[in-house]
C-alpha cells in the first residue's frame, strides 16, 4: 500500500488516479510506505479556563497533528449556549476562520452541518468519517478541520 500525498488514504499501487480524491499519483510517491494516521481528534474543553488559552492550545496541537500527517481534524469544544462552552466555540469557530483565510487550515466544518448529505465530497475523500459518531447528529459541540 501506498500513500496518496493529497488526501493521505491508502491507495493501491497499481491506482493511476487515487480513488479517493482522484489525484494522479506521481512515481516518486510510490515508494511511501503507510500507515499514516489521517483522523484524529483533539479535545479542547479540558482543562482550558480562558478562550484565549483554548485557542493557543487549539493552534498548536492542530500544528502538531499536521506535522505527522493528519489530514482531518476533530475538535471536540463543547457547545453550552451560555457559559463557557458556548463562548469558547464562538471563539475557537472564529479563529478557525481566520486560519483559513490565510491558509494554514484548508477547511472547516461546524459540527451541526456535519453530514452525509452536506459533505459528500469530504466523505469521499476520508471515508473513515462515514462511521464518526457524529456524523449527522447535529453536534454543535465539535468541529471537523480539513488541513
Ligand atoms: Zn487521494
Amino acid at each position: 500500500m501506498i500513500i496518496c500525498e493529497i488526501c493521505g488514504n491508502e491507495i493501491n499501487m497499481l491506482d493511476e488516479n487515487c480513488p479517493f480524491c482522484n489525484n494522479r499519483i506521481k512515481v516518486k510517491n510510490k515508494n511511501k510506505i503507510g500507515p499514516i494516521k489521517i483522523f484524529e481528534t483533539i479535545n479542547i474543553k479540558e482543562d482550558m479556563p480562558i478562550a484565549k488559552d483554548a485557542i493557543r492550545d487549539m493552534k498548536k496541537k492542530i500544528r502538531s497533528v499536521k506535522q505527522k500527517g493528519v489530514k482531518v481534524v476533530k475538535l471536540i469544544h463543547g457547545w453550552g449556549s451560555t457559559g463557557k462552552g458556548g463562548v469558547l466555540r464562538v471563539a475557537i469557530r472564529n479563529e478557525l476562520q481566520k486560519m483559513k483565510n490565510i491558509g494554514i487550515i484548508n477547511d472547516y466544518i461546524k459540527g451541526e452541518d456535519f453530514s452525509k448529505i452536506g459533505n459528500k465530497q469530504l466523505l469521499q475523500r476520508f471515508p473513515e468519517l462515514k462511521n464518526d459518531s457524529d456524523l449527522s447528529k447535529k453536534n454543535k459541540g465539535i468541529t471537523i478541520v480539513v488541513n
